[in-house]
């Protein structure tokens, strides 16, 4: 029998194009899972990977969002890491961040904030089982890290936010959660923020959107995802978007601006408007920070006199992803406007020109997929 190949998009290097390699498909190692690749999203944080700006070993396997189907398990891999049965044909979300259990958060149960984070896909390819990182037609995954999809959940849905959405729920999380008829603004419209927009929405917030007109797409789609509000940031200036906040929190009975704000757009410029828009007393949740993207000034006496709680968040946990995938199966109507969200679709071979897509910002959501569904044949 001929030796069965797959191949991955391999990063080599700050500003340089990924490299497309084959690779054998050997069998798992006992703890580990085999998985062919259904879904694999690109993050806009593997952009900044490939354009230099996040330093990360090279070469790796890029990718942190896949989703496979199981096509082979090691003697010991038997659940995944939420104590689910794992068999051969179920679909997974692989989970690259490895808490190392003994820090100072681990002991606390704050894993998702732990101090010594190990990444699944820092590792050479060249080395045996080759496929380590998501952009890859196959991934060897320890089963712990694994989260199956539960019954009725749709690929493309949970292709849409499986790092985004769980990343959304932990920050939510970490600022205490949110009450019914609160007001929402979240700050950007890419997939942190349409998830954000989303997990508000269901929890009964009244939600407004401040995004980029330049990706009317999006602004549609946070609009399907229960946005009430929905702002293009370069067509409405930024007193008349203050005026429009503080204008609805009095309408719904609110105080002097949002009781949360949500910065999701990675912008610095857009973190001394959060602190504007937040009311007195309110909650400003900045998880959208991800690459340093520079200094910004603030004055900090608004702090003070608005007496804000402000919560940042970066990574998450397993049971996040958990969540996530549980808001999809008990929100089926949601699920459609998810896979909605699934703009572009690219085979593994053409990584590099995802990257490109999703770097552009007109895309929701640019994922990876097999060959086939590459093709539509299916
Ligand atoms: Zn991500
Ligand atoms: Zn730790």
């Amino acid at each position: 029998m001929a030796e069965r190949t797959g191949v991955a998009a391999v990063f080599t290097g700050a500003g340089r194009p990924l490299e497309t390699r084959e690779f054998p498909v050997l069998p798992p190692a006992p703890g580990d899972a085999l998985l062919a690749l259904a879904r694999s999203g690109v993050c806009g944080t593997d952009v900044h990977i490939v354009e230099g700006r996040l330093a990360v070993p090279a070469p790796l396997i890029p990718g942190h969002e896949f989703i496979g189907r199981i096509e082979a398990l090691g003697t010991r891999a038997r659940r995944d890491g939420l104590g689910a049965p794992l068999r051969v044909g179920d679909a997974a979300v692989a989970c690259v961040a490895l808490p190392c259990g003994k820090c100072f958060s681990c002991a606390r149960g704050e894993t998702a904030s732990c101090l010594n984070f190990g990444v699944t896909y820092v590792r050479d390819p060249q080395n045996r089982p080759h496929f380590f990182g998501g952009y890859a037609e196959f991934l060897h995954a320890p089963a712990k890290t694994l989260v199956k999809l539960p019954k009725g959940v749709d690929l493309d849905a949970a292709a849409a936010f499986p790092c985004a959405g769980p990343t959304v729920i932990r920050a939510f999380d970490y600022a205490g959660g949110l009450e019914r008829g609160e007001l929402v603004v979240v700050q950007g419209a890419g997939p942190v923020g349409l998830f954000a927009v989303a997990w508000a929405a269901a929890a009964g917030a009244v939600v407004a959107v401040i995004g980029s007109g330049s990706s009317p797409a999006r602004l549609r789609l946070a609009r399907a995802l229960g946005a009430k509000l929905a702002l293009d940031y370069r067509a409405v200036p930024a007193e008349e978007r203050a005026a429009r906040i503080t204008a609805l929190a009095a309408r719904l009975g609110r105080a002097n601006g949002a009781d949360v704000v949500f910065e999701a757009s990675g912008s610095p410029t857009a973190f001394p408007e959060g602190l504007r828009l937040v009311r007195t007393r309110g909650r400003y949740i900045v998880p959208g920070q991800y690459s340093n993207s520079g200094p910004v000034s603030i004055e900090p006496q608004m702090i003070t006199f608005k007496a804000v709680r402000i919560v940042g968040s970066g990574q998450y946990t397993m049971q996040d992803i958990g969540a996530y995938l549980e808001f999809l199966r008990r929100r089926r109507d949601l699920q459609k406007v998810f896979a909605r969200c699934v703009t572009h679709r690219f085979p593994v071979r053409r990584a590099q020109e995802a990257c490109r897509c999703a770097a552009e910002g007109r895309a929701a959501k640019v994922v990876l997929v097999p060959q086939e569904v590459g093709k539509r044949k299916s």
